[in-house]
């Protein structure tokens, strides 16, 4: 495999320069279209924007085909793209537009106001330069790839964490990485010409970008959606005979709340990915839209770690997430670091490639996240920077399968005992009349902490039902007692992370304001 993804694209333009590469509404381009595209605006981001090898791109676009257009273009122009949620206020664009140091930011007519007014109030973002991709000016620069040098450490983005356990954070992604997590999806899923990617997600979420690795790879065209609508999602995979999804957080139980179709099942698909399905989902999930699912288990500090093959059909269903990547090696160990007996809880290790380097201006976080030493008698092989603790509890089985318990950050520490959010969550949301519920500590003088939830109801639960004492009794006839919650905070709705996750920050924060 080529070791960049400038160099991918060059082979692919060489070898299916006429076969279709992006798709998006009623345009399609071909790999050789786009590789001009991206050579002209490579050089107008150098000759115009003064862009110059290790620059920061920011990209603050909804999901348009100038997205990756413009990410494969400054890659050529040896930049790096810092991807925005193009749902963030002034805040968050100023706060990632600061920490990267952007010299560029590209974005459409609907954000350019936001973006112009949080440069125009910020003395030091005065020299950030915009460009708007309505008038992108590419036609007039030449059509071959401007002459710069970029290798696989060459740095390709800087990706921010979604923030569900904190400030989010840039991971710096290499050209390596991208490489690697597309050849890892063509791979391990059989992806060739005759396939078809499509994503709804958005592209700052990075998946999208992944998809268009993988299609790079394959040689196989990725179909854009302007957005996710649950409704019309499936008549646009059938539509455009999608035979490859990757379909994330929400979407699986959204999809399945739409009336079934006749049409369900007339769909060319062979495979859909998705992270976290709910186990009791899966069944339904296959029956219904007549294809595969199987999980993916990734995190962006490192791509793809760990998959549920094809042929493997043991562990699908179980809430298992898989077995690691054939470029990756995973650990569960304790806090000390010494690897736990399998069914024991611990947290996930992992090491390989792709890997990301580091967070950016951080080093002491990524000291912390990434780790030298290995299995005894392999201390200090550092392959891909070394072990990164995922910060992910996790319970390996017998046949090496691993299954996600909670975050390590997103625990109760009451008295002696260790109490995932996740598990109480859980059991809180098996009864139909939650909606959603969400585990924080309350500091405690006795116990360090006790277990608070918030919990939204539906809509019309009888009052009698809508009472903390309700909640807690019946969380103890599935809980262990020490997990039962001791207070509990009704809530009309949950703040949340851009990319929809709920913010533990931020209910930490409302607990903090607002005790008992
Ligand atoms: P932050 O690190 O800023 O708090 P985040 O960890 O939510 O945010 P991401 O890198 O987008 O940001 O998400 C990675 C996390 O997603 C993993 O650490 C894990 O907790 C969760 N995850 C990924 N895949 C799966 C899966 N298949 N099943 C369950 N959880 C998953
Ligand atoms: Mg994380």
């Amino acid at each position: 495999i080529p070791a960049t993804l400038t160099a991918l694209l060059a082979e692919r333009t060489a070898d299916s320069g006429d076969a279709e590469f992006l798709r998006f509404e009623d345009w399609s381009w071909t790999f050789g279209e786009i590789d001009t595209w991206t050579s002209r605006l490579a050089h107008r981001l150098i000759r115009v924007e003064g862009v110059k090898p290790g620059d920061r791109v920011a990209v603050m676009l909804p999901n348009v085909v100038q997205w990756p257009v413009f990410w494969l273009a400054a890659l050529k122009a040896g930049a790096v793209v810092v991807p925005i949620n193009s749902a963030y206020q002034r805040a968050d664009l100023e706060f990632v537009l600061t920490d990267s140091g952007a010299r560029v930011v590209v974005t459409d007519g609907d954000h350019l106001p936001l973006v112009r007014s949080v440069l125009d109030g910020d003395a030091a973002l005065a020299d950030v330069q915009v460009i708007d991709v309505a008038a992108d000016g590419a036609d007039s620069f030449p059509a071959t790839a401007p002459d710069i040098e970029i290798d696989a450490g060459t740095l390709a983005n800087l990706q921010y964490t979604s923030g569900t356990t904190g400030f989010p954070k840039a991971c710096m992604l290499t050209h390596d990485y991208w490489v690697r997590n597309g050849w890892l999806c063509a791979s391990t899923t059989g992806l060739n010409a005759d396939d078809v990617l499509l994503t709804a997600q958005p592209f700052s979420y990075m998946d999208p970008l992944w998809n268009v690795a993988a299609a790079l790879t394959a040689g196989a065209p990725l179909v854009v959606l302007p957005r996710f609508s649950a409704s019309g999602f499936f008549a646009d995979v059938r539509r455009h005979r999608a035979t490859f999804l990757y379909v994330l957080g929400s979407m699986p139980t959204l999809l399945l709340k739409q009336p079934p179709d006749p049409h369900d099942r007339d769909n060319d698909l062979r495979l859909v990915w998705c992270s976290a399905i709910p186990a009791a989902l899966h069944a339904d999930l296959e029956d219904r839209w007549g294809a595969p699912w199987r999980e993916l288990y990734g995190m962006t500090e490192s791509g793809f770690d760990m998959i549920s093959p094809l042929d493997d059909v043991a562990t699908v269903g179980t809430g298992a997430v898989g077995v690691p990547v054939p470029t990756k090696q995973v650990r569960v160990v304790d806090g000390d670091g010494a690897e736990v007996p399998d069914g024991e809880p611990g947290e996930l290790t992992v090491r390989g490639r792709p890997m990301m380097l580091g967070y950016w201006n951080r080093p002491e976080e990524t000291a912390r996240v990434l780790r030298r030493g290995g299995p005894p008698g392999n201390e200090g092989v550092v392959v891909g920077g070394g072990w990164l603790h995922t910060g992910d509890l996790v319970v390996r089985g017998p046949d090496g399968s691993i299954r996600i318990v909670g975050r390590i950050k997103d625990m109760v520490r009451r008295g002696g005992e260790n109490v995932a959010s996740v598990e109480v969550e859980a059991a809180l949301e098996r009864d139909p009349s939650v909606v959603g519920a969400a585990v924080v500590p309350e500091p405690d003088e006795v116990l360090g902490e006790e277990v608070k939830v918030f919990v939204q109801l539906a809509d019309g639960i009888p009052a009698d039902r809508a009472t903390a004492e309700a909640i807690i009794e019946r969380a103890g006839t599935q809980l262990a007692r020490f997990k039962v919650p001791r207070y509990v905070e009704f809530v009309d709705g949950f703040p949340r992370t851009p990319s929809e996750r709920v913010s533990k920050p931020a209910l930490r924060e409302r607990a903090a304001t607002r005790p008992g």
